[in-house]
């Protein structure tokens, strides 16, 4: 043993270890037997592709969202590009949509040849603003893709009457969404078509690639069946053209450990983002989100207020990474300005001002109130730094 290995080192508490964006670890520690028990059941079934495990899995979440027919495909994305299939919407179609989200939410419409026409949101949910759907809505609109940004459900009422007012049909983004509730109705339950994502950091992830389909309709439900499948009902025989995008087996088995927890740990996000609030009440310059009901914090998402540019939001950012707390901006740029539209966008002044502002602190549902200290004390520092 070195002779100064009890001496307190004064530099060792500024090195504290970085706090993540996300930490998964927690998470599977707690469900280790588990998992693993499951884990072992799908490598001594022999089943590796959809089968028993996927189907129970199918049926269990079915159950807990309340609807009936949940399709488990391969990614979030796929679910995406599956339901606007079965809802026949391709080439000369528009869909209308929000600037502000992952862009998989747009590559979806133009991958199946449709045009996203994109509508302004609201600056305090940060969702499709429904009061803008109606004077973009033109004759070739054939849906709305309302997506249920950082876990919090989109005014839906208004979406569904706009969507009754001209025929047109709803396919629900759930990918940020999984356990949130409008007026207490589960997320992806409301429109015609509900696509939801598994990727491991998702509020239901699982450790890979995975998504699921919602609807009501029986219909829709073959289709999507048939469109995971390779266009076929019955094997070889193949009516359509369609995709590889099956759920596998051992992410099932995965999702099924995890689902019986989602509610808790939905409402332990609610918690953190609460402690979050009360620190940051005071702040100046910083505005916090709104705790609505459903909302399941899939993020905890400030704005940088009054007049500042990225460049300033960006400064605050490595003000906190010096400081060892790690964060993220969902998302730099808009859809609708992303380079693979040309610019062929006109302006969204509210997303393009969010874009400018937000800041996304780490959070998951074990995070700890010290934690959370830090972070917003890191925070302060920050802001106090910038020029
Ligand atoms: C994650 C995400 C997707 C895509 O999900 P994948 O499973 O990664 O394909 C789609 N839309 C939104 C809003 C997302 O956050």
């Amino acid at each position: 043993m070195p002779s100064n290995a009890n001496r307190p080192n004064p530099a060792a508490q500024h090195h504290a270890p970085a706090i993540p964006v996300l930490d998964l670890a927690p998470e599977i520690d707690s469900l280790w037997d588990e998992l693993n028990a499951a884990l072992q059941r799908v490598l001594k079934s022999g089943q590796f592709i959809l089968g028993p495990e996927v189907k129970a899995f199918e049926e269990e979440v079915a159950t807990y969202l309340g609807v009936r027919h949940a399709i488990g495909v391969n990614s979030g994305t796929d679910a995406l590009i599956i339901g606007l299939r079965a809802l026949d919407i391709g080439p000369g179609d528009e869909v209308i949509t929000t600037p502000f989200s992952f862009f998989a939410t747009a590559e979806s419409i133009s991958n199946v040849g449709a045009k996203p026409v994109f509508v302004d949101v609201e600056e305090g949910s940060f969702n499709l603003d429904p009061g803008l759907i109606e004077e973009k809505i033109a004759p070739r609109t054939k849906a709305i893709m309302p997506v249920h940004l950082f876990g919090r459900p989109c005014e839906m009422d208004a979406v569904m009457a706009i969507a009754e007012r001209h025929r047109l049909r709803v396919i629900e983004d759930c990918a940020q969404s999984f356990g949130a509730r409008y007026r207490g109705r589960q997320t992806g339950t409301l429109g015609d078509v509900g696509a939801f994502s598994f990727f491991p950091s998702k509020n239901l992830g699982t450790y890979g690639d995975g998504g699921l389909i919602t609807t009501n309709d029986d219909r829709l439900a073959e289709l999507a069946r048939m469109l995971r499948a390779h266009g076929s009902k019955k094997k070889y025989h193949h009516e359509l053209l369609g995709y590889n995008s099956r759920l596998d087996s051992l992410q099932a088995a995965i999702l099924r450990v995890k689902l019986p927890h989602i509610d808790s740990w939905n409402e332990q996000r609610r918690e953190v983002v609460g402690r979050y609030n009360e620190l940051l009440a005071d702040v100046s310059g910083v505005i916090t989100p709104e705790i609505t009901d459903g909302h399941v914090f899939h993020q905890y998402t400030i704005r940088l207020s009054a007049n500042r540019d990225s460049a300033n939001r960006d400064e605050v950012q490595a003000g906190l990474e010096r400081q060892g707390v790690n964060t993220m901006v969902y998302y730099p740029i808009p859809q609708d300005r992303l380079p693979v539209y040309n610019g062929q966008y006109p302006a969204n002044p509210v997303s393009d001002r969010l874009a400018r502002q937000v800041l996304s602190l780490p959070i998951w549902p074990s995070l700890s109130a010290e934690c959370q200290e830090r972070v917003t004390a890191a925070l302060q520092a920050a802001l106090r730094r910038r020029p």
